[in-house]
């Protein structure tokens, strides 16, 4: 069977995904795309085989030949197009964020639990890279014993205009926040902000950043955010454990702690450092739909959670004190 996906929001995620489905992957085609902007939405169309051009998101979402939704249009729309899929008892992924506020996420898990079964996928792509599983795996093993501390660096050469302060945290660290939930299986339970002395090509901005957070049993986390540093985009993380410490490295490699230093290209942007990771991350997606299995990838739950880190995460930025990060209670939905 070909899952016939529809897109929400034809910019740069957007195309960049549909010629994933279209180019790179099987069992899927693009059958329909929208956009705030016609004349794009019509462009991307007319490199398709098979796309109709709706006029709004609800109208794709309720075409015949729309199967499951992929949501790649600006945040704040996320929550009405993730509702309408919803509604409409078709599979939807949607790119991060879930929503743009904690409320909003709720608003998605409710409705999702009142439909009784996951149709529900968040882009947080960095599980299905082959260094972050590595690493993951390592962590599960008990190689490096009782995870105790973890670094997660997030690098970027420069950031647009638009950047403003909030970014680093809800743009930038929210997928080091997923994936430090993911790696350490647990939630947050506190976050504290601090500046660094300023990058001087980063304007008002106040970047480097340091994130110090808690985990429920006390595990620290510590993101660091750098989107001015020049020299490339580089993401690093390493876990120190009771035993030693386990580190990311380039093609899904993992270095224990005996290793000595290790020269690695250093990629020019994030498509090229994570490519893979979102091939790997849609074929599971087709996959699991195909299969009648459902969503199984990042949840509305994680989509929530990583909201909710990221609005303690800016209060404690404004002021400079450690928020507490309270999640409530889990639906069973999402054990
Ligand atoms: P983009 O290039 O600005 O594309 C967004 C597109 O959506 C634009 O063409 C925009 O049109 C359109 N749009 C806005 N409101 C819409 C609406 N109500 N209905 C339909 N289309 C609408 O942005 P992007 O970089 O692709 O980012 C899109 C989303 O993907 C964001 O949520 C971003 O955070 C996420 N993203 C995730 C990753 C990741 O690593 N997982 C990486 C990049 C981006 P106008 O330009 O006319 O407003």
């Amino acid at each position: 069977m070909t899952l016939r996906v529809g897109v929400i929001g034809t910019g740069m995620i957007g195309q960049d995904h549909i010629r994933r489905l279209t180019e790179v992957l099987s069992g899927a085609e693009v059958t329909g795309v929208t956009d705030a902007n016609r004349e794009v939405a019509e462009e991307v169309a007319s490199r398709l085989k098979n796309a109709s051009v709706h006029a709004t998101g609800e109208d794709l979402i309720a075409a015949d030949d729309v199967d499951a939704v992929l949501v790649c249009s600006w945040g704040p729309t996320h929550e009405t197009y993730v509702l309408a899929a919803i509604a409409a008892g078709k599979p939807v992924f949607c790119e991060k964020p879930l929503a743009t506020t904690p409320e909003a996420c709720r608003n998605i898990i409710d409705a999702e639990v009142a439909f009784g079964r996951r149709l529900v996928q968040v882009g947080f792509m960095r599980r299905y890279d082959a260094a972050y599983r590595s690493l993951k795996a390592v962590i599960d093993s008990g190689e490096v014993g009782a995870p105790l501390m973890y670094y997660s660096g997030h690098r970027n050469p420069s950031v647009p205009d638009t950047y403003t302060r909030d970014m680093a945290i809800v743009d930038t660290a929210v997928h080091d926040f997923d994936v430090s939930r993911w790696l350490l299986g647990e939630e947050f339970a506190a976050i504290r902000v601090i500046a660094a002395k300023p990058n001087r090509h980063g304007g008002d901005l106040q970047d480097p950043l340091l994130m110090i957070l808690e985990t429920e049993s006390g595990v620290l986390v510590n993101v660091e955010t750098s989107v001015n540093i020049k020299y490339g985009y580089d993401i690093r993380g390493e876990v120190v454990g009771e035993d030693g410490t386990a580190a990311l490295a380039d093609r899904g490699h993992v270095i224990l702690r005996s290793a000595s230093r290790v020269g690695v290209a250093v990629p020019e942007d994030w498509r090229e450092r994570f490519i893979a990771a979102y091939d790997v991350e849609f074929q599971e997606w087709i996959h699991a739909l195909a299969s009648g299995e459902g969503a199984s990838g990042p949840s509305a739950w994680d989509g929530y959670a990583a909201q909710v880190v990221c609005d303690a995460g800016v209060k404690a930025l404004y002021s400079g004190e450690r928020v507490e990060i309270e999640l409530g209670d889990k639906p069973a939905l999402y054990s």
